[in-house]
């Protein structure tokens, strides 16, 4: 179900797995950076969030389609969790972080090519 958050989730386990072994090191969840990452990798200056479509209103993907029952109020909050992500994007950008997201479909569709891509990213290229 793609409505579970919060912790160790099942994407957020197989980014960290792929990472790790890769040999990149990483903090959890580091409460002194707005928003909380996911992922903070200290060397490299970047962030990771692993992002679940539903709860980030993730646009033009099917795994954010808003329930019918209490849509205006599942529409709202969601927008309010993307206001905050954006918030939290532009102040770490400003503090020259580097900041990646992940998507939970990204992860179900190719998850090697896309892991592969974060690596490239997390080493230099945009
Ligand atoms: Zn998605």
């Amino acid at each position: 179900m793609s409505r579970i958050r919060g912790k160790d989730t099942k994407p957020e386990m197989l980014v960290r797995k792929f990472l790790h072994g890769r040999g990149f090191r990483y903090k959890l969840y580091d409460t002194s950076l707005p928003g909380k990452p996911d992922l903070v990798l200290p060397k490299y200056k970047a962030v990771i969030n692993v992002h679940g479509c539903f709860w980030h209103g993730h646009e033009g993907c099917r795994y954010s389609k808003l329930p019918e029952t209490r849509k205006e109020w599942w529409r709202q909050k969601i927008e309010k969790t993307k206001a905050n992500d954006r918030k939290n994007m532009e102040t770490l950008e400003a503090a020259g972080w580097k900041v990646l997201t992940v998507w939970e479909c990204d992860l179900k569709a190719d998850a090697e090519e896309r892991l592969e891509r974060l690596r490239k990213s997390i080493l230099g290229g945009h």
